[in-house]
């Protein structure tokens, strides 16, 4: 697993070029002690890694581009979730290895720390947690803090995977074996799922996360794929914000000025049951030296169409804009639009 595998304790050990550190949005406050109940879980997913968690957890740190990642998420209290993966060989010794590597990491940091590594291989509570072609082998660790934990290398993807739930030795860990089992490695039929904050998007895989913005009251995923972008936008307070304008003029208040460079048009459309309004239309003419000035100086090269969907959801309270710049016949946003799911079919808050 690399030099520092999952991080003993702390997030200090994990602190790299290659991570960001995310920012704390105010979540709603609903300590629920059973992941599996639709209505209290939240999905969190990077990089085509995907984990259910409590939804009062949040991301606290990610890793950049590459064949190998990091997740750390953070509960309200002193437990947190960090998932490690990388590109394997696909050997059968990969993951025993891995697993040396990692006890001896925790050994040295336990030495270090004048604490004793109690190592535990197999513990009853983490039977059965990870398919058996997955090699999985689960462990338990206890020195100053706590672990229960699992490695395994999926045989689709090759990816070997570490993840474990770490905390205080006052912290119950007993829903350990339900994250641990929730997690996938690697997306389904080409398609990535990123989510963060409650707010998830299906993005095609060959498309690469370009830039995003977390707030509280926005979060914006922008995607990639040469001269393709699809652009993920969702904002709170929905109710409030739409009291005095409709959804059109305030999406254009938002957005009109990205929007100049093209000749759209807006009609109405459902999303999810929802009133919405779908929007297109083709690049403006540019004179042709102002095209190969802006082919100069961006990184993106024109765009020739713009296709999109806005719609307010009022079960999560909040409007959400996929946006697609993209070739004259390309789906991009209907097809991101067609997988995403902006509330829980039972009508539970989380979206
Ligand atoms: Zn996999
Ligand atoms: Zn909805």
């Amino acid at each position: 697993m690399g030099e520092r595998g999952v991080c003993v304790s702390g997030a200090e050990r994990c602190r790299s070029d290659s991570v960001t550190i995310m920012p704390t949005l105010k979540q709603k406050k609903k300590a629920l002690a059973n992941p599996q109940s639709a209505a209290g879980v939240t999905l969190v997913g990077w990089r085509g890694v995907t984990v259910e968690v409590p939804e009062d957890w949040s991301p606290t740190a990610v890793s950049g581009e590459g064949a190998s990642g990091y997740v750390r998420i953070a509960s309200p209290d002193t437990r947190v979730l960090e998932i490690k993966w990388e590109e394997a060989r696909g050997s059968k010794a990969d993951v025993p290895r891995a697993l040396a590597r990692y006890v001896k990491t925790l050994e040295r940091a336990a030495r270090k720390a004048r604490q004793t590594l109690v190592w535990r291989e197999r513990p009853k509570q983490l039977s059965a947690i990870r398919p058996q072609r997955q090699r999985p082998i689960p462990y338990a660790w206890e020195a100053g803090r706590k672990a229960y934990g699992c490695i395994w290398q999926c045989q689709e993807c090759n990816r070997l995977v570490i993840a474990e739930l770490v905390g205080e030795p006052g912290d119950d860990l007993s829903l350990a074996p339900a994250i641990l089992r929730s997690i996938q490695e690697h997306g389904e039929n080409s398609w990535t799922t990123w989510a963060l904050y409650g707010f998830a998007v299906d993005a095609p895989s060959r498309f690469a996360l370009e830039g995003k913005i977390l707030r509280t009251g926005h979060q914006c995923l922008q995607f990639r794929e040469r001269t393709r972008s699809i652009q993920a936008d969702r904002w709170g307070l929905a109710s409030v914000v739409l009291r005095s304008v409709d959804l059109k003029d305030w999406f254009l208040s938002q957005q009109g000025g990205r929007l100049n460079r093209y000749r759209y048009q807006f009609e109405e459309a459902e999303v999810n049951g929802h009133p919405a309004l779908r929007l297109w239309g083709p690049e403006r003419p540019l004179p042709g030296l102002m095209r190969a000035l802006g082919a100069l100086f961006s990184f993106s090269w024109p765009a020739w169409w713009i296709r999109g969907y806005v719609w307010a959801c009022p079960q999560a309270n909040k409007i959400f804009a996929i946006t697609s710049t993209e070739r004259k016949r390309d789906q991009l946003a209907e097809q991101v639009v067609g997988r995403m799911r902006c509330h829980e079919a039972s009508g539970a808050q989380s979206c």
